[in-house]
């Protein structure tokens, strides 16, 4: 086939139609003061599809009841409902096994789980612990409460001006006191994409297991955690369209086979006498108590959602819109963006001259347009960046050109407002 004719083909298989997907997202049909919304905060929470939020209205309407322990009829299909859950997020990220899939209540809960378990069986005293400057507080914070348990180190692989890690540096970092590296595969301040292959190779050439926080990659792009052989990947339901509450933490089986269980109680156990307690097969053995099976049912049937759109077409059309969000805010004056990595997800996070970005802030707010502003939970990166914050516009693929160009007339209006 001639190759003009197999780019139009792509291009065709790579388009969205974003009138009719914006359509499924009824939040998005609404005026705040008075202008239709602008949503481009979605580095923080996405937006819900109508499919996820009739799941939920579904199932408490007609199938809602305890899973795992009744013998009747609804809870028995709710139990398959849910089980099947898991093979669906098993399959989004490719893992071997279903059972290794727990579901938790987020990326915060599952990274505080692997540093709690993890950290019980392996961290001594003198242990190192790698993470680095692109953090999340929730991946900065329970390796710190874990080191002062264990008095353990925490080593931090350093940026260049860009915000992309020096991986050099953490070459340099690594050494036979390393027991664990926690990287996020995208940072979610500055939308960095970390080459977390080469981290996970380097850390397996020392025998190094490697944690990968996927916050902000698994709403972006596809994932394949055997391809990566990590051996722990977490994310958050709420960031991929999915609902609040619910989140994945994936280990490798003899990883989880061998860590002892984090919280206790219900479900997580095989036998308990007042004498001793035997603990539950995987992935029981890490979901103690009652499972938010409403919101796994909800983050499959969204997973299901985004990957009928397409991740690759996804991530295309985000690129479209990274590439012209950055030329078009770019081209402000006194406008600085902060982080300007090469590889980048639909993230912009930018400071305005002389204006504190909070005051930045409130008034874009006023335009009908939500962006963050602040440390975005990376407070050392922020110093590492010698600023004190920064205002963030995190794109989905509901988001348009368009709507680009109302956030640089409003940057324009902030400028004049404060000049
Ligand atoms: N890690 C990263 C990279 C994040 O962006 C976030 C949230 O913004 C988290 C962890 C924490 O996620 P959650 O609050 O859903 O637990």
């Amino acid at each position: 086939m001639p190759d003009a004719l197999l780019l139009i083909l792509k291009l065709f298989t790579l388009s969205l139609d974003i009138q009719k997907i914006r359509n499924d997202f009824p939040i998005l049909n609404q005026q705040i003061y008075n202008k239709p919304l602008v949503y481009f905060d979605n580095g923080a929470t996405t937006q819900k599809p109508q499919v996820v939020i009739d799941e939920e209205v579904k199932i408490y309407s007609k199938e809602n009841s305890n899973i795992h322990r009744g013998v009747h009829y609804l809870s028995e299909q709710l139990t398959q409902r849910h089980e099947d859950a898991r093979k669906v997020v098993q399959k989004f990220i490719n893992a071997q096994h279903d059972h290794e899939v727990i579901f938790t209540g987020g990326t915060t809960e599952s990274i505080n789980t692997i540093a709690f378990s993890f950290g019980e069986k392996y961290i001594n005293e003198g242990d190192e612990i790698i993470i680095s400057t692109l953090e999340h507080h929730a991946n900065i914070v329970p390796w710190q409460m874990l080191c002062e348990r264990k008095k353990a180190v925490l080593k931090v692989i350093p940026i260049n001006e860009k915000g992309e890690l020096l991986l050099d540096e953490y070459q340099k970092l690594i050494s036979a006191k390393t027991k664990i590296v926690a990287v996020n595969q995208v940072s979610n301040a500055l939308g960095t994409v970390n080459d977390i292959k080469k981290i996970i190779d380097l850390a397996h050439q020392n025998k190094i297991p490697v944690l990968i926080d996927g916050a902000q990659s698994v709403q972006h792009g596809e994932v394949d955690v055997q391809d990566l052989d990590c051996d722990f990947y977490v994310f958050s339901g709420h960031k991929v369209y999915g609902p609040n509450g619910i989140g994945v933490l994936y280990g490798k089986e003899k990883w989880l086979n061998e860590m002892p269980p984090y919280m206790t109680g219900g479900e997580m156990i095989k036998k308990v006498t007042f004498e001793k307690t035997t603990f539950n097969e995987l992935p029981f053995k890490f979901e103690a108590g009652t499972p938010n099976y409403v919101s796994a049912i909800a983050l499959a049937t969204a997973i299901n959602y985004i990957q009928e759109l397409g991740l690759e077409n996804i991530a295309a059309y985000e690129k479209e819109l990274l590439e012209y969000g950055t030329e078009k805010l770019g081209s402000i004056e006194g406008l600085r963006i902060i982080g300007t990595a090469e590889n980048k997800v639909s993230v912009i996070s930018f400071n305005l001259d002389n204006i504190h970005h909070y005051d930045a802030g409130m008034v874009i707010d006023k335009m009908g347009i939500a962006v963050r502003t602040g440390h975005h939970c990376a407070e050392p990166l922020m110093d590492s960046l010698n600023v004190e914050g920064t205002i963030r516009a995190s794109f989905s693929f509901y988001n348009t050109k368009e709507e680009i160009d109302k956030l640089y007339e409003a940057i324009l209006t902030v400028k004049q407002m404060f000049s």
